[in-house]
């Protein structure tokens, strides 16, 4: 028997009806790339993204087709985050730090039909846009003021004139909610990258279970200010999840510096933001260099890449703001594992607390893990043993876009199919699971593992470093020795000598790193991961040639 309950499919184009009929006048802050600052509300937001769809139908859009954006987060970007998928096409984020002929790749291999882009972003599109095969229609999304006066991209459009002309009259329609929603590609720092293929069902999922207090907590009373770019995994589902709250919303454009950051936080009372551990570094630095405190920001979450404890403290301890870790992957949409406590864990001593809030966290209802060993059988959860992690849920990816690379599911003894991220992870007693490394970044030595992230933490910790990696170095007696990279803070000093003597007492003996190169950076990928196998190829036999 069936229950009797309305059958409304779980629509995108919902999250934005919800948020003018209910939150119409909250507001939405953007720093545009034309450098001034820009005010609108939801009201607002929903005019024009009817008008940005009717101009998509105008341009040919139809549902299914694929339509990019190389844009920074921006009111203008959100506006076709709702036009795009709410007219039932794709909107397909691409990353503009990608180099140009990956970009010029994943266009194709995504078979774009248009391209929307910020002004910042045309020396790249005039260097692809003749190179890539299916895009046909090129918009910049300015006024005609700030329209480059000449281009060599034939017919440039502008999104301002294309929103002028459209009627705002649009009836969102109604479709099945399995229908593709977005497409974004994985970082590929290995291969080719590859689609990953969301669906309305899986986005609207995704937004409430982001939504829920023991995850990012977001209500109608916060400012949300989403460093992570809408163009990395929907901006980790904060422009959708800002909708269903009716919270107020604040983009950075394409401001990341310490400074523009910090003033936009004061000046537009940011209560919530989220990054990867890099950008913190330089708002942390900014903050620290110039005396300042945070008057209104209190939870930021902090995901992509492992959150040094050390950044963790600096937060809680000295900023009085509580930071969140949390961990996912472009395949999972992305939201995986929230670090907040349980009820059973507030009343522990500080440093047990802080120690939880350092894992990786525990799994939203939604999303489902576990860890597995060499023979795929299911480790027990006691935090100390790791095996490779697996995840299932409504938001996980089932195939890549075109079914590239076969079925990447696993199945279990059920024969229910889990998703193997390719991250080794420990998952304790209390369901927190803490990542020790990326299986390919693993260092085995004499056969052991040993996990690059607590090595890389620990040096963290050090007042002298600005950054560490640690790498697998080729050793000609235990096969693979950790190598410590480390980029020095601005006039600080450190000796080989003395970082090696910051892990006696920190970790196992043998864990300690053989030895340590200095370099002036460490190569960032496109979504500000460390760029682990680049090291390795530049550093990979550095003990070989020192031995
Ligand atoms: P991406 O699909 O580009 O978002 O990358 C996903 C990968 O980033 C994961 O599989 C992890 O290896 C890594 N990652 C994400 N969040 C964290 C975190 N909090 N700690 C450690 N690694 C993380």
């Amino acid at each position: 028997m069936n229950g009797s309950m309305m059958q409304l499919p779980l629509l995108i184009s919902s999250l934005l009806v919800h948020a003018e009929r209910h939150h119409g006048e909250q507001e939405i802050v953007s720093r545009r790339v034309e450098g001034d600052i820009h005010r609108t509300t939801y009201r607002e937001l929903a005019a024009r993204s009817r008008r940005m769809a009717n101009a998509l139908a105008g341009l040919g859009i139809k549902s299914g087709d694929r339509v990019a954006t190389l844009a920074w987060n921006g009111h203008r970007h959100l506006e076709l985050y709702y036009a795009v998928s709410g007219s039932g096409a794709v909107l397909h984020t691409l990353n503009p730090r990608l180099h140009a002929d990956q970009v010029v790749y994943i266009a194709d291999h995504a078979e774009d039909e248009a391209l929307f882009f910020d002004l910042t972003f045309l020396p790249l599109v005039e260097a692809i846009a003749h190179r890539v095969k299916t895009i046909k229609t090129f918009v910049v999304m300015t006024d005609r003021a700030h329209m480059p006066a000449a281009s060599k991209i034939p017919n440039l459009l502008c999104y301002e004139e294309l929103a002028a002309a459209s009627s705002d009259a649009f009836a969102w329609p109604s479709f099945d909610e399995n229908q593709a929603s977005s497409l974004c590609y994985t970082s590929g720092t290995t291969g080719n990258p590859k689609g990953v293929l969301y669906s309305h069902r899986s986005t609207v999922l995704h937004t409430f279970a982001i939504a829920l207090p023991d995850a990012l907590n977001c209500s109608a009373r916060d400012s949300i200010l989403p460093v992570v770019p809408m163009f990395h995994v929907n901006a980790w589902g904060l422009p959708y999840a800002a909708c269903m709250m009716g919270s107020k919303l604040v983009f950075p454009g394409p401001g990341l510096d310490g400074k523009s950051l910090y003033e936009l936080f004061e000046y537009e009372r940011v209560t919530l933001s989220a990054g990867v551990p890099t950008v913190w570094q330089g708002l942390l630095g900014y903050v620290d260099a110039n005396d300042l405190k945070f008057s209104t920001m209190r939870r930021t979450v902090i995901g992509g890449s492992a959150c040094p404890p050390a950044m963790m403290k600096t937060f809680q301890e000295r900023y009085d703001v509580q930071v969140l870790h949390a961990w996912g992957m472009t395949e999972m949409s992305p939201v995986g594992t929230v670090a907040a406590l349980k009820g059973s864990q507030v009343g522990l001593d500080a440093p047990t607390r802080f120690a939880i809030q350092a894992k990786q966290g525990r799994a939203v209802y939604g999303v489902d893990m576990k860890i597995v060993g060499a023979d795929g059988a299911e480790l027990p959860w006691d935090g100390v043993q790791s095996g490779e992690l697996m995840v299932r849920g409504p938001w996980v990816i089932d195939q890549y876009f075109k079914g590239e690379g076969g079925d990447p599911l696993v199945k279990d003894g059920e024969g229910d199919g889990w998703f193997p991220t390719g991250d080794v992870a420990t998952i304790d007693a209390s369901g927190f699971m803490q990542i020790t490394d990326r299986s390919k970044d693993v260092i085995k030595s004499g056969g052991e593992w040993i996990g690059s992230i607590d090595l890389e933490n620990i040096a963290m910790a050090h007042p002298s470093v600005a950054m560490a990696a640690c790498i697998a170095a080729t050793h000609a007696k235990w096969d693979e020795r950790p190598l410590l990279v480390v980029v020095k803070k601005p006039n600080a000093e450190v000796t080989r000598d003395e970082l090696l003597a910051f892990y006696e007492g920190r970790i196992a003996k043998w864990w300690t790193p053989d030895d340590v190169v200095f370099v002036e950076a460490i190569p960032l990928g496109a979504t500000g991961k460390m760029l682990k196998n680049r090291l390795r190829e530049q550093y990979g036999r550095h003990l070989l040639d020192k031995s």
